[in-house]
């Protein structure tokens, strides 16, 4: 594999732009449908992007979940998947290749990230425990939480501005660490967790600085440390551009100095190799052995972990790609021109740009809708609504309604934008920008929601809502004075 070709093309004019260093060689059609049929898409959908079927939809910008471009490669190697139970020959090609990227030796395979989480939350934390972390991720808080455990949050004061020039917002607070262990105690703190690419604050990236201040503190209390390497890629990738030291360090020595700090490395290959499963490793043989017990258990034998043996080959391949620079900047570069473009045009998005996806702010976006209408949910509809492309919510709606009755109004009201890793091209991120920017200029068009059927739990998947008025038929007609009968 070549490792050293740069991704950084320069260009003549001057223009920053993302050149692709793929060629596209399976496609699939799209289907942008015109606007009245996507009006009618949304009101079946209850003005939920989770609920829309992607027959109607043009650019899939929900997740980058399960929604990556595999390469020639791990499509090749499925085809020498070895079918078994146990003993299976792709399981160890799969521990090499982790081994090879991540420098750990005994790997665990699960059958996606949060089964991960599972088992190091049930082999490690007991009532009444508290988890440092830079910041939750939804299926993290649920598992540590289910297990006893009382999550805390210490980010730097940087992580929730929504315009900032600090290249690691997802960095821990050491002072913070350290007046929560004084409070805690060691015996009550089962690990200090750091997330890559920080997720839910806009995929932002922690430095390898602030990594080793952490194990300093870890080493002083003689506490563990665990990472979630699901978005290491990215992260790995940043510290690269923004952090001198590793300028010109290589990224498989990026990724493994960072998992050489950490004590448990677990991952979500839906994300981190572009197929689908996860895995946890580690150098330490005992805590092998007490997560070990947990496998058969809740994923299957210790050389599958619940993943069919042909994603356990891509997800080898997808591992050992993750070092070339060509393949894990794709995804960097594309935001970072969305988010430089969408900041140019002044539309409120999160800076500087992170991994997985662009996220603009909704409040700043739509500061006449109150947080009790959901402003975030409304602005994925009228995204939705105005050029088919399919946002997710991260506001208020996914937060949780109180026993008193009212909203646990969220800290942030994002439109997550995400860019699934090879999947979409040039012209199509400005599509995209285009409409958002027209969005902007019509803003005030835009009304907010209400529920009309709320889940208990997790009420941001299946959830319905309708428009609080009839903007949404007045956002269309405005659509049309403009476009004419362009889609
Ligand atoms: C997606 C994700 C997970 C959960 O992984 P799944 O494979 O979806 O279960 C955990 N942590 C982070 C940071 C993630 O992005």
């Amino acid at each position: 594999m070549d490792q050293n070709s740069s991704p950084k093309v320069k260009f003549f004019s001057g223009e920053q732009i993302p050149v692709e260093l793929h060629k596209v060689r399976i496609v699939q059609k799209l289907h942008l449908k015109p606007i009245d049929e996507r009006l009618k898409a949304i009101k079946q959908g209850g003005f939920n992007t989770f609920l829309l079927n992607t027959a109607d939809i043009f650019l899939d910008m929900l997740t980058d979940s399960g929604t990556n471009a595999m390469s020639d490669n791990q499509q090749a190697s499925m085809l020498q998947a070895d079918d078994a139970y146990a003993g299976s020959q792709s399981f160890y090609r799969m521990e090499a290749a982790i081994k090879e990227v991540f420098g750990k030796e005994l790997v665990l395979p699960v059958h996606q990230g949060r089964a991960a989480e599972n088992v190091i939350s049930k082999t490690f934390i007991k009532p009444g425990d508290a988890i440092p972390m830079n910041y939750h991720f939804t299926t993290t808080k649920a598992h540590m939480e289910l297990n006893g455990g009382e999550i805390f949050e210490i980010f730097t004061e940087e992580a929730l501005k929504i315009k900032s020039k600090h290249p690691f917002k997802g960095n821990i607070d050491i002072h913070k660490l350290r007046e929560l262990i004084a409070r805690f105690g060691k015996e009550h703190i089962p690990f200090i967790r750091m997330e890559a690419s920080t997720n839910l604050i806009g995929g932002q990236p922690f430095s390898i600085a602030n990594m080793r201040e952490v194990r300093k503190v870890a080493d002083e209390f003689g506490i563990m440390m665990v990472l979630d390497a699901s978005l290491i890629g990215e992260n790995a990738w940043f510290i690269k551009q923004r952090e001198a030291e590793f300028a010109t360090t290589s990224i498989k020595e990026i990724l493994r100095t960072m998992c050489g700090i950490c004590d448990i490395v677990y991952f979500s290959s839906r994300k981190v190799s572009s197929t689908r499963g996860g895995g946890i490793c580690t150098n330490n043989k005992d805590l092998y052995m007490q997560m070990r017990e947990l496998i058969p258990l809740y994923e299957g034998f210790l050389t599958y972990g619940g993943m069919s043996v042909r994603e356990i080959e891509a997800m080898a391949v997808g591992l050992y790609e993750t070092t070339d620079e060509t393949v894990i900047s794709q995804s960097p570069g594309f935001i970072e021109y969305a988010v430089n473009e969408l900041d140019r045009l002044g539309i409120p998005v999160i800076t500087p740009a992170g991994a997985l996806g662009a996220h603009v702010d909704a409040m700043s976006f739509l500061p006449h809708i109150p947080q009790s209408e959901y402003p975030a949910g409304a602005l994925a509809a009228a995204l939705y609504i105005i050029s088919g492309c399919r946002g997710m919510e991260r506001g208020t709606i996914s937060s949780v309604r109180l026993e008193n009755g009212e909203d646990l109004l969220a800290d942030m009201e994002l439109l997550r934008l995400a860019f699934p890793r090879r999947v979409f091209t040039l012209s199509q991120t400005k599509f995209l920008i285009d409409r958002i920017n027209w969005l902007y200029q019509n803003r005030e068009l835009v009304g907010g929601l209400k529920f009309t059927e709320e889940p208990k739990v997790l009420r941001f998947f299946m959830g319905r809502l309708d428009a609080v008025s009839d903007w949404p038929e007045k956002l269309v007609a405005k659509f049309k004075q403009d476009f004419g009968d362009s889609l």
